[in-house]
């Protein structure tokens, strides 16, 4: 299939789910996650009007930056579980990191950024299956506590909302309860009023359940094979 069709019935999901659930199509934004694509799948997502893009290697995107440096207002976050002994480079390279699990994480992230004095928007990552295969802080953990606490002092990194990939299943209803529970602590998080602690960013739904997603309040789905198709090895 043509790229463009693939991303026009993207788009037209997004729409027909956003509108389903009573919400604003605009409410919703789209990230093309290019990992395992080359550069050339990223520029032609950003032809067709693509800006914010997810990655999930720091070493993969490296490769790619001067690709995406041609495109004019372009963004690109770390989804992918970030070791910290690479935030520096993490900081150096990426727009925003969505995928922050640990205080250890955040710290360096922190004090990399400061170092480039640079503003960084970050997400934390929930595992809310609670899966041992998967990254992300535990949803309810003193970890996660802490988290919230220490984001009031990281002076270089900005708090905006949480993101969460659900146990895998063929059957996107599966997504529903844990899309519900991370919205659900996102509410208790922002009814708190926390310093330094945003809570407007949703990042949850993927290729196969993005309707869902849609429907339990997700404010920016990621999309890789529905827009790109099969990930190829690089
Ligand atoms: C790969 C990946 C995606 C995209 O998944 P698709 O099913 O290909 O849409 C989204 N989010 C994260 C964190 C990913 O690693």
């Amino acid at each position: 299939m043509e790229f463009q069709s693939r991303w026009r019935a993207v788009l037209e999901r997004i729409e027909t789910a956003a509108r389903k659930a009573g919400r604003s199509p605009s409410q919703v934004n789209l990230m093309a996650v290019t990992k395992q694509q080359p550069a050339q799948a990223m520029m032609e997502a950003a032809a067709h009007g693509a800006r914010l893009f997810g990655e999930n290697y720091v070493q993969e995107f490296e490769a790619k930056l001067g690709a995406v440096k041609q495109v004019e207002g372009a963004r690109v976050h770390l989804i992918g579980h970030l070791q910290s002994n690479k935030a520096r480079l993490a900081a150096k390279l990426f727009d925003g990191v969505d995928s922050v699990d640990s205080i250890k994480l955040g710290s360096k992230l922190d004090q990399a950024c400061g170092e480039l004095g640079k503003k960084m928007p970050i997400l934390f990552e929930v595992n809310v299956g609670g899966e041992s295969s998967k990254s992300g802080v535990a949803p309810v953990s003193s970890e996660f506590e802490e988290m919230l606490r220490a984001a009031a002092e990281w002076k270089h990194l900005e708090l905006r909302g949480l993101m969460c990939i659900p146990p895998f299943d063929d059957d996107a209803e599966t997504s529903r309860p844990y899309f519900r529970m991370l919205r659900t602590i996102a509410e208790e998080v922002r009814a708190r009023q926390l310093p330094g602690v945003k809570m407007e960013v949703l990042s949850m739904g993927m290729s196969h359940d993005l309707e869902v997603a849609i429907e339990e309040g997700s404010t920016l789905v990621r999309i890789g094979t529905a827009l790109f198709g099969p990930r190829r090895t690089h």
